[in-house]
């Protein structure tokens, strides 16, 4: 997969696209581990003035940390700048500044050295521990610890960082990986694309990029050692294809192919107002996915009937405390309210995966995918799941709101799952608080136990919501995240097609609305055919909504219905690739094909 054209100028590298369009800017390596520490011994004489070096740097970081403390505290919010206490306390740690003191008394040697050492012994010391408080919230104290003691090497060194904060203007982030609340810092650090080594089109970094509309590449493998900072990148998140310091004849080529996507992402916004009904007169619903209630904003922009899926989690990342229920009633509210006359569903926390907290032990398993994850965390911690859905029960008093429930995989879970909405429920009715008597409450069929029992289910459920992402990665076995099985990670596998269908006519029997939010919803070239596999909506990333409902306004139901049926008779997935290329209007096509490479 990976193609690299060596030469001064000019050198592409091929990895999976992850947000569409066309970037151009100077690279920002985030997190790199190339700012090398040099080991040198001082002499006697010189060992007062490397104190005071030290101290000089301690002052000047302090200043800094606080600085951004209160930027975070007036743009953020307080929860969010409670973090830098943490690195105030680390700064003030007699294991670090003090001991770094002793030991440059001790040892002679320089202040940056002595520093990463004690700060490498630190770090183990808390891997190892035998305390469970400590070992679990090790993922934290690490990176607060590396954090601040890079910013002490810059101000020692004046060698960058590679903190995301430290950024800049209008950079493409290059990264080994980011995490979810890496990628809420995007937002309000000016940057403009990025890149990484490892994901998939599915992780939550790519996910992310979608939202944050900006234009990614992931599973470079090793963008990170091809890359230095401030090297010229263009980033084409339609093709994957990234080309570091292009000459002015390439450069000259993809601004032509930026302005032309611009012109056809322009065209699509007109479409804003239309419904989505086939030519035949087959109405479906077309709602948008959000990350954060600020997001649902850009879901009316774009046309978006309602949301499909707010993906609760992102209240819970970037921050070390539980956020309080009035906090997350406030965020529910928000969404519901501005979402009017549309509905809202709210999906229930779906941490662990690749959305890590440690709060909750999620950082210290062996298979993530495979362990303490969405509903299993939830019905494992009741106090927590029950304050969440208080909070949406009292929200769904002021919009129309739906629960929906993520991992489920069997019928036992979501009895467990209403079992405790219904008591939560009670609790409100004891205390006079009100809430939508009426709410419908589904679940996302993201397992294919899920979906080989959705007859059962159905039974129990107001509507499915199909979850491709994860039903994918587990009907192929093939992690999510992981670029090395990105070819086995394939929507037209037959056994993909299969499950859907089943899911569907399992709904359909019981007469329940069955929606697919994963991303294969928000592929256009895959409209019709899911159109003819019997969906009643599709829900996507905001700005994916209006060439999804171009897409089924172009075809008939009666046509995608016989695409579906043929489709569902193919033997390999390149078959059912050639079949589906067929049906689609060739408008798209050749959006999917501006890619100048
Ligand atoms: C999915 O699995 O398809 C989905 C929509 O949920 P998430 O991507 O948040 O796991
Ligand atoms: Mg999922």
């Amino acid at each position: 997969m990976e193609r690299i054209t060596l030469g001064q100028t000019n050198k592409e590298v091929q990895g999976v696209p992850a947000s569409p369009g066309i970037t151009i800017g100077k690279a920002y390596l985030v997190g790199s581990r190339d700012v090398r520490i040099k080991k040198i011994r001082i002499s006697e004489a010189l060992v007062e003035k490397e104190l005071t070096r030290l101290q000089v740097a301690v002052d000047a970081t302090r200043k800094e940390i606080e600085t951004i403390k209160q930027r975070v505290a007036q743009e953020v919010g307080f929860s969010e700048a409670e973090i830098f206490n943490a690195y105030l306390h680390i700064l003030q740690d007699p294991l670090l500044i003090q001991a770094a003191m002793e030991q440059i008394r001790n040892s002679r040697h320089n202040a940056e050295y002595v520093l990463q050492e004690l700060a490498s012994n630190l770090v183990k010391q808390f891997m190892d521990s035998s305390e469970e408080y400590l070992q679990e919230r090790a993922a934290d104290i690490n990176a607060d610890i590396n954090d601040v003691v890079a910013r002490l090497i810059r101000n020692l060194t004046g060698q960058p960082t590679g903190l995301l904060s430290d950024a800049g203007n209008d950079v493409i982030v290059v990264a080994n990986d980011l995490t979810p609340s890496q990628t809420t810092t995007m937002r309000r650090e000016r940057v403009i694309g990025f890149t990484t080594d490892i994901g998939g089109k599915t992780s939550h970094v790519a996910i992310m990029a979608r939202s944050l509309e900006l234009p990614a590449v992931v599973g470079l493998k090793n963008i990170t050692t091809v890359v230095q900072n401030g090297d010229l990148l263009i980033v084409n998140g339609t093709s994957g294809k990234v080309i570091i310091n292009p000459d002015a004849k390439m450069l000259g080529q993809y601004r032509l192919a930026q302005q032309r996507m611009e012109e056809w992402n322009r065209k699509l916004k007109k479409l804003k107002g239309v419904t989505a009904v086939t030519k035949d007169g087959y109405r479906l619903t077309v709602a948008a996915n959000i990350e954060l209630p600020e997001d649902v904003r850009q879901a009316r922009k774009y046309g978006s009937e309602g949301i499909g899926l707010f993906r609760t989690e992102f209240i819970y990342l970037n921050r070390r405390d539980l956020p309080s229920e009035e906090e997350q009633f406030e965020a529910y509210k928000i969404v519901a309210h501005q979402s009017l006359p549309y509905a809202t569903i709210i999906r229930t926390v779906d941490l662990g995966g690749d959305k890590f907290f440690s709060r909750l032990g999620t950082t210290t398993e062996m298979n993530p995918f495979l362990g303490l994850r969405g509903i299993r965390l939830c019905l494992a911690h009741p106090d927590i799941f029950k304050q969440q859905l208080r909070a949406i029960l009292r929200a769904s008093h002021f919009g129309k709101i739906k629960i929906m429930f993520p991992m489920i995989a069997g019928v036992e879970e979501m009895r467990q799952a209403k079992a405790l909405l219904k008591e939560t429920q009670k609790e409100l009715s004891r205390r006079r608080i009100s809430y939508d008597r009426n709410l419908e409450v589904g679940l996302m069929i993201e397992l294919p136990s899920a979906a080989l029992t959705a007859d059962i289910l159905a039974r129990e459920a107001n509507f499915f919501s199909i979850g491709t992402n994860d039903l994918i990665q587990y009907t192929m076995a093939a992690d999510r995240v992981n670029e090395k099985v990105a070819y086995l990670y394939n929507p037209l596998h037959p056994a993909v097609l299969r499950l859907i269908r089943q899911i569907v006519q399992a709904a359909h029997n019981e007469r329940i609305w069955v929606g697919m939010c994963g991303e294969m919803a928000a592929d256009p070239f895959l409209t019709p055919l899911l159109v003819g596999l019997g969906l009643d909506g599709f829900s996507t990333g905001p700005s994916f909504v209006p060439q999804v409902k171009k897409s089924i306004r172009e075809v008939h139901f009666t046509e995608c219905r016989e695409l579906a049926e043929k489709a569902l008779a193919c033997t390999t997935s390149e078959d059912i690739e050639e079949l589906v290329k067929t049906q689609v209007r060739t408008e798209v096509l050749n959006e999917q094909i501006i890619k100048t490479d």
